[in-house]
């Protein structure tokens, strides 16, 4: 008889991880990533950056206010670092990821010595060798100067995952150069990854319980990923695909820009129960001067016919939205199309922002920039009628039944909350078993930023296109 000896697994000790995100689902995602990268070194993820060995901040530049914000935190992050080095607490090492490294690398290494390393969206699969570095040097910077194709290929294809919802980038960079915008400078040219990786990284999340993806892309419609046999696919062709796995139910992205709206997707939205019947469009302004200006290369006609042809294939969907009020040269005139625009389209849901004057984009350096104090009048004026619109809206759903997919606890015994396919937040109670299921709620009233209701007593048929939510007849 033989005897086999394994030797016993070692596993790495534990470390505490504290990712902090800022800006966009993408920066979410990549988050997400990275803990998926230094699990397999040991780092579990805590709550607290007091608590961590490691912290990284996943950073925004898209406006001033954004980039800013980093360097006060760091000033945070310092006192920590030092007071535990002061108490000999174990060392804690401090990481800059996201847009700002990648575009500010060199001055945050400055301005804050308390910095380990800083690393772009193009190369966080680098950081456990980054980590190895460090202790051994500190300064290290690794830039986005990678194609993205490199870090997909090196990221592990296991994903934590928490919950039945998961987003899932499947484009990085813009080649559209908007005048006022960072992100073609930050994270690159547009790049789609192949149908095959995609498919393979939603079956794993379908494998751990995911019912809902969100599709991720700076120009996540301008999709081109490759097919397997080499032929470029769409984004319309890659959701019928995705619909097709076992277990995966709703399928929404975001962002898409006007231009690249095609005839195919619209039609998906039309014929695909699974393609969620809500849609992400920025406009950024109703003035077709400014979105001259601004070099959208759409004008306000254009997109007003996209909307009545995108509501013609789905006359339910709810309509979200991007604005930048106060761009260089924008007189009331501008203004007021802009709010005439808002007022035709009826939006769900909007972003609106003051313009932020970014370095080393052609807009910063236009004359004409339009006075703070004005901007922020304009920013009041159109947050109050999006915010009119998406209360309108909310509470247009109450005494329908909707099917709702419950995401998390809430905040009270027994609460659940799940989200409608209009991507509303709906608070249910006694509904915590439900967790991963798309239940038939009954909403009783709608508000602000959320719905209300409670568990049907049946399961409507399945929402039909043209058909928001059927009406209670109990
Ligand atoms: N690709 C998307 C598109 O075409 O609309 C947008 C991506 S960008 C990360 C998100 C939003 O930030 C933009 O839609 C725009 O409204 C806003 N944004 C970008 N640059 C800005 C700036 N310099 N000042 C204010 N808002 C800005
Ligand atoms: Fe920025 Fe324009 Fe590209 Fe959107 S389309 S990421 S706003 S440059």
């Amino acid at each position: 008889m033989t005897e086999t000896l394994s030797a016993p697994k070692v596993e790495p000790p534990q470390k505490r991880l504290f990712i902090k995100t800022y800006g966009c689902q993408m920066n979410v995602y990549d988050s997400e990533r990275m803990a998926d990268v230094l699990r397999p070194l040991g780092y579990a993820a805590t709550d607290t950056a007091e608590d961590a060995d490691f912290v990284i901040l996943n950073t925004c530049h898209i406006r001033e206010k954004a980039a800013e914000k980093v360097y006060s935190e760091l000033g945070k992050l310092r006192e920590i670092k030092e007071g535990r080095a002061a108490a000999g607490r174990g060392a804690l090492t401090i990481a800059v990821a996201g847009c700002v490294a990648q575009a500010e690398g060199e001055e945050i290494m400055r301005r804050q010595p308390a910095v380990d390393l800083v690393v772009g969206p193009q190369a966080y699969h680098q950081l456990p060798e980054l980590l190895t570095r460090t202790a051994r040097a500190r300064g290290e910077r690794i830039g986005a100067d990678f194609a993205p194709v490199d870090k997909f290929d090196a990221l592990p294809q296991a994903r934590g995952v928490d919950g039945p919802t998961a987003f899932l980038t499947v484009q990085e960079g813009c080649d559209k150069f908007c005048t006022f915008c960072v992100v073609p400078y930050t994270r690159g040219a547009e790049w789609s990854r192949p149908v095959a990786a995609v498919l393979a990284e939603a079956r794993e999340l379908a494998g751990q319980g995911v019912r809902e993806l969100t599709l991720l892309g700076q120009n996540v419609n301008g999709y081109d990923g490759e097919e397997p046999d080499g032929a470029p696919s769409t984004l319309a062709r890659l959701a019928w695909a995705l619909a097709d796995i076992p277990g995966i139910d709703r399928i929404r992205y975001t962002t898409s820009h006007p231009n690249d709206m095609s005839d195919e997707l619209i039609a998906a939205h039309g014929e695909l129960d699974a393609l969620m019947p809500w849609l992400h469009l920025p406009v950024q302004s109703g003035s077709d001067r400014i979105l001259r200006l601004m070099n959208r290369k759409h004008g306000r006609t254009k997109y007003l016919e996209l909307i009545d042809r995108i509501r013609a294939a789905r006359p339910d969907i709810a309509l979200s939205g991007d604005f930048i009020v106060g761009f260089p040269g924008e007189t009331d005139r501008d203004f007021e199309d802009t709010m005439d625009l808002v007022r035709r389209v009826q939006y769900a849901s909007a972003f609106a922002f003051a313009y932020s004057p970014r370095p080393g984009t052609p807009a910063a350096g236009m004359g004409a920039q339009v006075p703070a104090d004005v901007a922020r009048a304009r920013l009041h004026a159109l947050q109050a009628l999006l915010w009119e619109q998406q209360t309108a809206f909310n509470m247009s759903q109450a005494g329908k039944i909707i099917d709702v997919l419950f995401e998390r606890p809430g905040r009270h015994p027994g609460q659940a909350i799940g989200r409608s396919p209009w991507l509303q937040s709906v608070h249910v109670d006694g509904a915590d078993h439900l967790i991963g299921e798309i239940v038939a709620v009954e909403i009783e009233h709608g508000q602000q930023n959320s719905l209300k209701g409670r568990l049907a007593g049946q399961r409507p048929d399945r929402f039909a296109v043209g058909d928001m939510g059927k009406e209670m007849t109990a």
